[in-house]
Formats: C-alpha cells, sequence, structure tokens
C-alpha cells in the first residue's frame, strides 16, 4: 500500500515499557497490576470523514491531504490497524463528584500507539467512541455526533485560544447507530455514530495513579511514575539515567501543581466550564481533557454550570473550578505518597498552587482590563467591583470584554450614565434601568481614572491598552449554541458548520468582521434548548 498514512512511525513506548494485562480477550472485568490492556477498536459499517484538523496532522508530519483518502476514515473510523500501531486501553480510577469510584478506566478510548515525528516529538494516538474495552463497565464503549463534534471543536478551539489540551486530529462518522437517553427521561433515541482522534502526549490522568495506589499496588505505580517522568518530564532529572529519587518525584508533583494552576486561570479568563471536573476527568500534562457537558459562561455567573447531572450541588460551576482543581491535587498528592513519604513538601506544593493561581489569575485581570500590570492595592477592589457589577444583570462575559476595549479615555469627559453603559451595552441580556446603568458607569468612572494613571505612571496609551486586552479577552467562543446549529447541521449530512466554525475558531482574537454574526450574544430561542445552554452527560 502507498499511502500518506504509512509514512506515519510509531515507538509504542508505553506498550513497550510498562506492565501489560495478560488477558486478551475483550471482555469487561477488574484489571490488576497491569497499565493497559491490548485491545483492538470494533469495526464499522461506513465510516466518514466529518472534518479534520491539518494543523494537528502536520504534527504527525502529514499533509492536510491526507484526510482525503479513502484510507484515513477506515483506520481513523476503526477499520483497519496500521502496521507499527498497537492498540490498547488504559486503566485508571477516580475521584467522582468527591467520592472515590474504583475502577474507570478507558471505557471507550483507545490508544493506537505513540507517534514519533521528525522533531522528536511523540504524540499518542486515541480513538474515542471506537467500541468497547475491558473497562466499559456497563456501557457500550461508543460515541455519537452531538459529543464528538462537541469535542471536535473545542478540542482546536481551546488550542487556537492558548489554552492547554488535548488535540483533535479527525471527526468520523461509523455509519452506525447509536442509542442514547440524552435527558435521562427513559425515552431512549437512535443517534448518529462517530469517533474522534485525538492527540495529546498522552493521555495520562490523575486517575491513572490513584488506581494504584488505592489497591496498593505500588511496584505499579512507581513504574508508571517513572515512565510518565522519562517520557514527558525530562528536565527534571538532574541525568537521564539518574535514579528517580523522592526529591525528583517532588519537584514533578510541583510542576504537576503549577501546570494546573496556569491551566484553571486560562479556563476562567475565557470563561470555560469543564462541567465534570472528576480526578479521572485530570491531566497529568497539565492539558484540558475530556470535552463532555462543558460550556461557555454567557452571562457572567460563577454559579453556573452546564451540567445536569451537577445541577443540584454545583460542585464544578464556574466559579468553584480552582478550588476544586486544588482538592483534585490533594487526591493525586494522596496516591503519590507512597514514592514520597512525607507530608509537608506535598502540602508546600498545594500551597504553591494557591500562589500560582493568585499570579497568573491577577496578571489575566490586569490584561483583560489592558493595565500594564495588577496593582494588589487598587485592582483588588476595582476587580472585585466589576465582578459585582458583571452579576448584578445578565452580562455576557465575552462580549464585555471585547466592547470595553472600545472605550477611549479621549472622549469621556462628561459622558452621562447612559454614555459609559453605550460602550458595553451588546453585552447586556435585557436592557438595563437605571439603578444597573448607574452601577455600570460608576465602575466604569474608577475605571477609566485607573487608565488614567496607568497612561501618565506607565506611558501606556489607549492602542497598546487595546492590543492588551484583545489578545486576552476572544472574541469568538464556542458558544454551546453554535456548537449545537453544526451538529444539527452534520446530522442531517451537511459538514460545512462544522468546517466554518473550525475555520472561525483559528483565530479568536482577531476581529474577522465577514463573521461578526458569531460575536453575538446567545439568541433567546437557545435559552432553554437542549444542548445550547444546559447539558446531560449522556455522549
Ligand atoms: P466521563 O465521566 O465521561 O469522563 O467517564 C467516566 C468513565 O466512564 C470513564 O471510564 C469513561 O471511559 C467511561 N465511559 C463514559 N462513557 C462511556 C461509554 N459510552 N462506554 C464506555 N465507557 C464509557
Ligand atoms: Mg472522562
Amino acid at each position: 500500500m502507498t499511502t500518506q498514512l504509512n509514512q506515519l512511525r510509531f515507538d509504542n513506548r508505553l506498550v513497550r515499557e510498562l506492565p501489560a494485562d495478560p488477558e486478551t480477550k475483550n471482555y469487561r472485568r477488574q484489571v490488576t497490576g497491569a497499565v493497559y490492556s491490548r485491545v483492538n477498536p470494533t469495526p464499522v459499517k461506513q465510516p466518514r470523514l466529518v472534518a479534520g484538523a491539518s494543523e494537528v496532522a502536520a504534527l504527525l508530519d502529514l499533509p492536510a491531504s491526507v484526510f482525503s483518502q479513502a484510507e484515513f476514515a477506515q483506520v481513523f473510523g476503526g477499520n483497519q490497524v496500521l502496521d507499527g500501531m498497537e492498540p490498547h486501553a488504559c486503566c485508571y480510577g477516580g475521584h467522582q463528584f468527591g467520592n472515590w469510584a474504583g475502577q474507570l478506566g478507558d471505557g471507550r478510548a483507545i490508544n493506537l500507539g505513540e507517534v514519533r515525528n521528525q522533531q522528536g516529538e511523540y504524540w499518542t494516538l486515541q480513538l474515542k467512541g471506537a467500541g468497547p474495552t475491558p473497562y466499559s463497565r456497563t456501557a457500550d464503549g461508543l460515541a455519537v455526533l452531538r459529543s464528538s463534534v462537541r469535542e471536535f471543536l473545542c478540542s482546536e478551539a481551546m488550542f487556537h485560544l492558548g489554552v492547554p489540551t488535548t488535540r483533535a486530529l479527525s471527526l468520523i462518522t461509523t455509519g452506525e447507530w447509536v442509542r442514547r437517553d440524552m435527558f435521562y427521561d427513559g425515552n431512549p433515541q437512535l443517534e448518529p455514530g462517530a469517533v474522534v482522534c485525538r492527540v495529546a502526549p498522552n493521555f495520562t490522568r490523575f486517575g491513572n495513579f490513584e488506581i494504584f495506589s488505592a489497591r496498593g499496588e505500588i511496584d505499579v505505580l512507581k513504574q508508571l511514575a517513572d515512565f510518565t517522568i522519562r517520557k514527558d518530564f525530562a528536565h527534571l532529572l538532574d541525568h537521564k539515567s539518574s535514579d528517580i529519587t523522592a526529591e525528583i518525584y517532588l519537584r514533578w508533583f510541583n510542576e504537576i501543581c503549577l501546570t494546573t494552576a496556569q491551566l484553571m486561570a486560562h479556563w476562567m479568563r475565557v470563561g470555560f466550564v469543564h462541567g465534570v471536573m472528576n480526578t479521572d476527568n485530570m491531566s497529568i500534562l497539565g492539558l484540558t481533557i475530556d470535552y463532555g457537558p462543558y460550556g461557555w459562561l454567557e452571562g457572567y455567573d460563577p454559579d453556573w454550570t452546564p451540567n445536569t447531572t451537577d445541577a443540584q450541588g454545583r460542585r464544578y460551576r464556574y466559579g468553584t473550578q480552582p478550588r476544586v482543581a486544588l482538592w483534585n491535587l490533594a487526591q493525586l498528592a494522596n496516591a503519590l505518597y507512597p514514592l514520597i513519604n512525607a507530608v509537608e513538601p506535598l502540602q508546600q506544593a498545594l500551597e504553591r498552587y494557591r500562589i500560582e493561581y493568585e499570579h497568573c489569575a491577577q496578571r489575566d485581570m490586569a490584561n483583560k482590563l489592558g493595565l500594564s500590570q495588577f496593582d494588589p492595592v487598587q485592582d483588588q477592589s476595582l476587580t472585585e467591583n466589576l465582578l459585582q457589577v458583571l452579576q448584578s444583570a445578565e452580562i455576557d462575559m465575552t462580549i464585555f470584554y471585547r466592547q470595553l476595549a472600545h472605550l477611549s479615555l479621549d472622549d469621556i469627559h462628561q459622558y452621562t450614565d447612559q454614555q459609559w453603559v453605550d460602550i458595553v451595552r451588546s453585552a447586556y441580556y435585557s436592557a438595563p434601568d437605571i439603578k444597573a446603568e448607574a452601577m455600570m458607569a460608576n465602575w466604569m468612572r474608577s475605571y477609566a481614572q485607573r487608565l488614567q494613571q496607568d497612561f501618565v505612571l506607565n506611558g501606556n496609551d489607549n492602542i497598546q491598552r487595546r492590543e492588551r486586552m484583545n489578545a486576552v479577552n476572544p472574541k469568538y467562543v464556542l458558544r454551546n449554541y453554535l456548537a449545537q446549529q453544526a451538529i444539527d447541521k452534520a446530522a442531517g449530512g451537511d459538514n460545512s458548520e462544522v468546517e466554518k466554525l473550525l475555520q472561525i475558531l483559528r483565530k479568536p482574537y482577531a476581529e474577522q468582521p465577514e463573521h461578526e454574526a458569531y460575536f453575538a450574544k446567545r439568541p433567546e430561542w437557545a435559552r432553554h434548548k437542549a444542548g445550547c445552554s444546559m447539558l446531560s452527560c449522556s455522549s
């Protein structure tokens, strides 16, 4: 066969170096003493490409033309295993909604292998929705078009926003029908099946370490930790061959705390709510992983969660994400404790998380407001007041910050309340009353004063300020209703909206005047429509 896919070079280090489950039959079971089980994707009727991300193909040294080869859909839909691939599913556990859930594992994800590209980078390819594995428990191992469009588009949207994330190479429909009870109301429907090929340096989660620790399989825990450090944290080693000591495990845990803090600051900056921050959905690399019932803040509201399954406790609402990540890190600290045997330095690392998060959040807030730097004396209250104002009415977060950049200090003398509000009026979901206008106008006046001072003291100006703001405040985000419109079209066989969204979201900070319609508040019809605001975990 002479196809471009044969150019992929596999070097499957995880499979080669870590303990395998000796059982190779594919049935659901508890797997002990092993990091992974070998399992092949389940063949499907008619794999068809819906969309591909050429930037991700390039990471694998593949040209964009690879997507149009017939073989591509066969391989990435699960019908064909290429030479060099060694399909497998990994064992992990996790704390779900605060409780230890025992063995979970790759229930519908199958790693195909690790590609080593020409730069020497390793990229693991993973099919999501390619059929059952030993870890599928009571579920079918499949994914539907609805959730797969969401995963594909959001992975790439996050990357282009500068938010660490797993990537998505392709989205393929399988030609099969999959039964899903989307509303959990006893009315399952048949939906089109789909498979996304995800790409990341690794897909290891906090839960991969937790499971071995919980079972007292400390030798396997150590093997996985050592492997992960040597492969993806080699910069922490003094020498390539050096033994991995407690001190190195600690350096590693410190780094996980820092990258996780940075990730949380990114989510908060762009208004992303993951929706299911269980420890099995936390990447050891600090990547956003597992796009399920996520959402983007529209009206600014720290209590908002897109996940209907979480609507009661709201554990994973927007405003609590940084705290939940810390809780999850504490679970990881417990899991790694047998390798370190000291509590104090683990606690110090968790403390570093707090400091790093605070640092990133303040820096981001200064940038969001276009200030040269965050001055804790003045800007703490400026920020707190802003967040109060944003909550006092339904105000679209994305539109608000983007519009705020239009304020010009040259124009504002003798502005009335109304004129101040006009700057951001398009962000309001319903017209503000006089009181709400006064609140916003007051905040704007204090903001303008602060800017004036920044201009005088630091030589900042309107142009620099706008540039700074527009580089961190996206204009285009994957609002749930936009994703839903692309899903509805794709379900009818028209993939153009998926393609178009991918294209727009490649440049989320650019003006793109031709796509102004995508820089708009969620329309009223979408407020309560399924998939457009709240989502269930069903996927
Ligand atoms: P999630 O809450 O989606 O992160 O999933 C938690 C666990 O359930 C993981 O072990 C998943 O692999 C598994 N899982 C979710 N959906 C399915 C499915 N349709 N089939 C098999 N396993 C699944
Ligand atoms: Mg998951």
